[in-house]
């Protein structure tokens, strides 16, 4: 798999899924093939999951490229992208659909995250999918709401 060509931000997602969806689920789907109605990945798409009761788990390892944040305007044109350089971090959950939101515990292990990234890569951008471009609701809240929750 491609490695990160350098690293300038955060890319944060929901899993647009229900509370309960695990991260081998995400897995599966990441790695059915497409024909099977999979996106045929090599391994889950995200460096990092973090499930609702808080608990983080890790897909691709640094600096191994994610695959979480395509070029939004040029499907065809393999870069730029935001995959080549940032870290993909998704937490499981829906904050469009009321109940399925992010719980505290999963806020609360994503701000430690961040801030033990901040110790070894200090100055990277955070940004919600949504502002990569792409034309989608994820992670479901704006920019300012995330940065926000995030105390940042
Ligand atoms: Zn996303």
């Amino acid at each position: 798999m491609p490695l990160l060509q350098g690293l300038t931000h955060v890319v944060i997602h929901h899993s647009a899924g229900p509370p309960s969806q695990t991260f081998e689920e995400i897995e599966r789907f990441h790695t059915t093939p497409t024909a099977s109605g999979g996106k045929g990945f090599l391994a889950i798409g995200y460096h990092v999951v973090i499930l609702p009761d808080g608990r983080v788990r890790h897909g691709r390892r640094l600096p191994v490229q994610g695959a979480h944040a395509p070029n939004p305007v040029r499907k065809d044109v393999p870069a730029p992208s935001f995959n080549a350089t940032s870290i993909g971090v998704c937490l499981i959950g829906d904050n469009t659909v009321p109940g399925r939101e992010w719980t505290a515990e999963q806020v609360l292990s994503l701000r430690r995250y961040l801030d033990a990234l901040d110790k070894v890569a200090p100055g990277l951008t955070l940004l919600g999918h949504r502002d990569t471009g792409k034309a989608t609701e994820c992670p479901g809240i704006d920019r300012g709401k995330l940065l926000s929750m995030l105390g940042r």
